[in-house]
């Protein structure tokens, strides 16, 4: 009797585990999405997270959001855990370029979809992969801070190294400097990769970098608001702010302020909101089979990527208001303290 009841109670306590786990019950029409996330701490990605998911439901998915908080051993785990609970898609923005292959191989094994997002993972058999035009966003950069800045000692703060997308910035901004830098025009006194992309680290780095070179810095191309904040951060210290430019990219409310204050020369808009709902887009239509429209291939090492690439947009003082008109922002929280 008492076995009877043990297992009663066993397959009820099965049965209610099966409906607490309703991503067990994918369907073609209902597919479950895992979306892992680098690290939600940074204020991009919430936003990412957040019109993803909107757009996700409105086709008919579910997902599960994860954030790896800039822990590589984490982000694996979330995803072996999403593969375990049979997900139909993962979407994925590595916090390590290069140590996903092992379990992207292991979600393919289990018929799992795989999406590089934003950050095109390396020597992995990934679907897909979709960002806005890295190279650009580089160009535009270093053309932002050349604009005002042709001459003179360039200091170049790149992205982290762990991030394939710093060196492909690092690779446009090259495009638009090398000119200078072979007729002399320009000087580079300083180059550094910025671990996970942290603003303390940046401002320590140019804090170095004015104290070694006396303050005679005349340009900072930085590849992001974050790392952008901490430079200017080390500028205003020596009263630098506002005439050292310095470039960033994701329009930061803090950024897209000191853009109108001055402090910051330009940054790099990238509509969030689309590259999410694309994204959204592209998982539904792989977990369902049908065939997604993509606009170029990147090479990751392993295989030609089928790729989405969406333009960025250079914002200046100038154009400020693109953000507002855009539902970004609004002009209260711009003119906001
Ligand atoms: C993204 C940037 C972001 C940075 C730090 C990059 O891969 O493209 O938009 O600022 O990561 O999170």
């Amino acid at each position: 009797r008492r076995s009877i009841l043990g297992s009663f109670v066993a397959s009820a306590v099965l049965a209610g585990l099966t409906l607490a786990a309703p991503l067990a019950h994918a369907s073609k029409a209902h597919p479950v999405i895992g979306f892992c996330i680098d690290d939600l701490r940074v204020e991009r990605w919430a936003r990412d997270r957040d019109y993803f998911v909107a757009a996700a439901q409105k086709l008919g998915a579910t997902v599960s959001v994860q954030s790896a908080d800039a822990s590589e051993e984490r982000q694996i785990s979330q995803i072996e855990n999403l593969i375990s609970r049979g997900v139909d898609v993962i979407v994925i923005v590595p916090f390590n370029s290069k140590t996903l292959g092992n379990v992207v191989a292991e979600a393919k094994k289990a018929g799992i979809k795989v999406i590089s997002y934003d950050r095109l993972i390396l020597d992995a058999d990934v679907d897909a992969y979709i960002s806005f035009d890295n190279e650009k966003v580089g160009e535009l950069q270093a053309k932002g801070v050349f604009d005002a800045q042709p001459k003179g000692n360039y200091f170049l703060l790149g992205g982290a190294p762990t991030d394939n997308n710093a060196k492909m910035l690092r690779e446009g901004q090259l495009k638009v400097l090398q000119p200078a830098i072979d007729s002399g025009a320009i000087k580079v006194v300083g180059q550094q990769w910025v671990p996970e992309w942290n603003a303390s680290t940046a401002l320590r780095i140019v804090e170095d970098a004015l104290t070694a070179n006396n303050n005679k810095i005349d340009a900072i191309v930085a590849s992001n608001d974050g790392t952008a904040g901490g430079a200017i951060q080390a500028l205003a210290a020596q009263k630098l702010a506002g005439k050292v430019p310095v470039s960033g990219q994701d329009a930061d409310l803090a950024a897209v302020k000191r853009v109108i204050a001055g402090t910051q020369t330009m940054t790099v808009y990238k509509p969030i909101k689309l590259i999410a709902t694309e994204a959204a887009k592209l998982s539904v239509d792989l977990a369902q089979g049908k065939k997604p429209a993509f606009n170029a291939q990147y090479d990751n090492g392993k295989k030609k990527v089928d790729t989405v690439l969406l333009q960025p947009v250079l914002l200046t003082k100038k154009n400020v208001d693109v953000v507002v008109k855009d539902g970004f922002y609004t002009q209260a929280q711009l003119s906001g303290q």
